[in-house]
């Protein structure tokens, strides 16, 4: 995922991604732009769940996300040490839905290996064998977004 989008649901979401620089976040959203839609609402509603169930923001039960990728053509969304039923829901739901959304652009796909692409990508991943893929590991936008100096505690 690109640096703007990765920005954005880092400012939004700070306390769910509040673990990023000791956890695999450090790769950054290892997926295509096309799910930013999907990450940024099951973001929003996890973290409505935990103010549901009593916890604060500021809480060290807050729900850390650890990784986020795409595995088997899906979003994966890792929530380290939080439990919760409905917080699984989401997870499954945002997992099929991204199974039928394009990874570059959000529109409605259909699922191939690394994730669904709409008609006219395809017709382009088809025509262009350079054509880039949606995101390439190593390289998503917040890898290098380490502050030099700064090591957090929670
Ligand atoms: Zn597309």
């Amino acid at each position: 995922m690109n640096e703007e989008l990765s920005k954005k649901l880092l400012n939004d979401f700070p306390q769910l991604f509040r673990n990023r620089h000791e956890t695999c976040m450090q790769r950054g959203f290892e997926c295509g732009d096309g799910w930013f839609d999907l990450i940024y609402k099951l973001s929003h509603d996890i973290e409505a769940v935990a103010r549901e169930i009593g916890l604060q923001p500021n809480s060290p039960k807050w729900p850390k996300c650890m990784q986020v990728k795409e595995k088997l053509g899906g979003i994966r969304f890792y929530v380290f040490n939080f439990r919760n039923e409905r917080i699984r829901a989401l997870k499954d739901s945002a997992y099929e839905q991204s199974c039928k959304t394009c990874v570059y652009c959000g529109k409605p796909g259909e699922p191939i290996t690394d994730g669904a692409l709409c008609p006219e990508h395809a017709r382009q991943v088809s025509i262009d064998p350079d054509f880039p893929p949606p995101f390439e590991y190593g390289k998503c936008g917040i890898s290098v977004a380490v502050p030099s100096g700064s090591h957090t505690t929670h």
